[in-house]
């Protein structure tokens, strides 16, 4: 017999609980209940009756775990009204249990109040043990029970950690809509088939909502507010646009960086003008809490005195690593944007004392001011690394060290920060990822103010980078835990064949970094003369590169990883349950594909013969596990030459 104080859930294999929800419960709080009750049956066989708080009257020696708001949860005290929102309570009493956070009447949507749906979902994680490790039926690990208990007493609220836990995902959501209205994704053959680019969605979609993903707030995307404006005021204010170093100001055609390839959409601002300021303060702001003042989407800035004034003393190219030489060409500029931000916030708390400058830490103003300047919390900055090698994770060790220099540098001069990387664009198909150096950047940020994600995008490679993706996505809702814990926790959805699958990954994560020194290295000896101002000394390699795979990732290191997980699935097919070698498989179809693809970019490389033959192996190996989801085919295909695309991330 369970002791009184336990919340027994199943026991010998028999339902000991009943689920209480509201006699008008919230789409939210009935979603919970459902999600609790599948989850508890798929561990045990053993489906929970839920009922209405007026029909429990007499439950014997049942446990009630009551979802959502109800009677009892206010009688016990519990105030969901009291907390902010998508927290819960946690609390065991006499037996029972109380999962209860704020709701309203919407359906679940990720910016809704879901606390009682997160509740369940800690309860889920934490005392069944279930792990998402991937979308769909085969990441979804629920380890067998005859008897689920909450042997020791809880009471706890939880918070969400991260006001913002975003990952995009819209180009997977858009493919699979089209699909629904009978467009092929495009490009056919190497992309998802419609039908399972749905099914993707869906699982997708799903899997997100139980790692909690969403936004509890306001998303502050900064946005690049000055785009189009040389359109619309360049005619009749030229001089608040950057000025090129032969005196032109705005876009002119042809020269650099704003030659045929660029847009006159794309003019940065001459941003020490004070008449520009004056219009963005007085005219072109509502008033409003928030003010973005995110640049245009280019490098280049402008080269007039005013601004070369606010500049910092620029950094001898020996202070800083050689392969970062894009963030200060043609200097580096984040004192003078700084100024620029602290002088329009000084103007604009006069019209509204609580007005928020939302921008980005990009470009040539991504690397920390040099001179100290103070900018206090009411201004917001997404730090985005998009610059050479420090984009991409794993980066050599000194790029890691600067990273965080850069970090620490925003971080004191007292703004608000957000991390939003775009790390996920590089290393196409391939194994290339870092649980280890991801997790300690993310630790590192996350204590020295990390307040929001916004990750572009969640391209789920999840059988090559399954344990990076992995941790992110864990980390959004619980920063405090253990790397080492998180990549364990990852490794157990594969049963007795965990070990193998840990040093299966290692192996990957160990090759990755040995790319990223190299890649450094290379950076560092390449002469002067081998510097291009527009795309720096790295355009050439991975993993911005996916042509370049097959350099990266010759057949001789896939036969020893392809070893590796031949024993794990010696070890998982001696397991009475098939999902473990079923999920060995799944590995195994990410490996295999990225096999071919590099084979294929070869083959196309050297503009050899096999390069259709390759394509044809490649797309019905594709057709054939696509179902599987070992890789996100529709982000793979559009870094395919039969797309047009060049292979190159810009
Ligand atoms: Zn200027």
């Amino acid at each position: 017999m369970p002791a009184p104080e336990s919340v027994s859930i199943v026991l010998s294999g028999e339902a000991s609980a009943v689920v209480v929800i509201s006699d008008t419960p919230s789409p939210v709080s009935t979603l919970a209940a459902e999600e609790l009750v599948a989850h508890v049956e798929k561990a045990s066989g053993v489906a929970l009756p839920v009922v209405s708080e007026s029909e429990v009257a007499e439950t014997g020696n049942l446990s009630r775990i009551f979802v959502g708001t109800t009677a009892a949860a206010n009688a016990l005290g519990i105030d969901a009204e009291a907390l902010k929102d998508d927290a819960f309570v946690l609390r065991s009493d006499g037996g029972d249990l109380y999962i209860v956070g704020k709701e309203d009447e919407e359906d679940y949507h990720d910016r809704g109040l879901n606390g009682t749906l997160y509740g369940v979902y800690e309860v889920l994680h934490r005392y069944l043990g279930v792990r998402w490790a991937w979308p769909g039926p085969l990441g979804l690990f629920v380890p067998q029970a005859d008897d689920i208990a909450i042997t020791e007493p809880v009471d706890e609220a939880q918070e969400v950690r991260f006001r913002i836990r975003y990952f995009r995902f819209s180009h997977i959501r858009n493919v699979a809509n089209a699909a629904a209205d009978g467009r092929e994704p495009s490009p056919e053959g190497l992309n998802f088939s419609a039908p399972v680019v749905q099914e993707y969605w869906a699982d997708k979609e799903t899997f997100m909502r139980r790692h909690r993903l969403g936004r509890s707030g306001t998303r502050y995307n900064p946005g690049h507010r000055f785009h189009g404006w040389w359109e619309e005021y360049g005619e009749k204010h030229p001089e608040w646009f950057m000025m090129h170093e032969d005196g032109q100001r705005g876009y002119v055609h042809d020269v650099p960086p704003y030659g045929a390839s660029s847009s006159p959409a794309h003019v940065p601002m001459c941003v020490s003008n004070p008449d520009l300021h004056r219009y963005i303060v007085e005219e072109a702001w509502g008033g409003g809490d928030r003010l973005s003042l995110g640049e245009v989407d280019r490098r280049g800035v402008c080269q007039c005195e005013g601004c070369l004034a606010w500049d910092g003393p620029q950094p001898e190219p020996s202070e800083y690593p050689h392969s970062v030489r894009m963030d200060y060409e043609p200097q580096v500029v984040s004192d003078r944007y700084a100024k620029f931000w602290k002088t329009i916030l000084e103007m604009a708390v006069e019209r509204n004392p609580d007005v928020t400058i939302t921008t980005f830490l990009y470009w040539s103003y991504f690397p920390a001011p040099i001179e100290p300047i103070e900018l206090g919390p009411q201004i917001y900055g997404e730090f985005v690394p998009w610059t050479g090698p420090a984009a991409w994770v794993p980066m050599s060790d000194k790029l890691d060290a600067w990273l965080r220099e850069q970090w620490l540098g925003w971080y004191d001069t007292g703004i608000r920060l957000a991390y939003r990387p775009n790390m996920f664009h590089g290393g196409y198909v391939m194994p290339y990822f870092s649980t280890r150096q991801a997790g300690d950047f993310f630790k590192f940020a996350y204590e020295h103010g990390l307040e929001a994600l916004d990750f572009d995008s969640l391209f789920g490679h999840w059988a090559t980078r399954g344990p990076m993706l992995y941790m992110y996505l864990r980390l959004a809702t619980h920063p405090e835990m253990d790397i080492e814990a998180l990549r364990q926790e990852y490794f157990s959805v594969f049963g007795p064949a965990a070990e193998q699958v840990e040093h299966y990954f290692d192996y990957w994560e160990a090759h990755a970094h040995g790319i990223a020194e190299r890649a450094d290295r290379l950076a560092a000896e390449t002469p002067e003369e081998g510097f291009c101002p527009h795309t720096g000394f790295f355009a050439e390699l991975f993993p911005a590169r996916s042509i370049q795979s097959y350099i990266e990732y010759p057949p001789e290191v896939f036969d020893e990883a392809k070893s590796l997980l031949d024993e794990a699935l010696e070890i998982a097919q001696d397991h009475p349950l098939d999902e473990f070698a079923e999920r060995i498989h799944f590995l195994q179809a990410g490996l295999e594909n990225a096999r071919l693809s590099a084979a294929f970019w070869e083959a196309y490389d050297n503009d050899q013969e096999l390069v259709p033959e390759r394509a044809q192996a490649l797309i019905d190996f594709r057709r054939e596990h696509e179902h599987l989801y070992f890789a996100d085919l529709n982000d793979a295909s559009h870094r395919e030459p039969q797309s047009g695309f060049d292979g190159i991330v810009h």
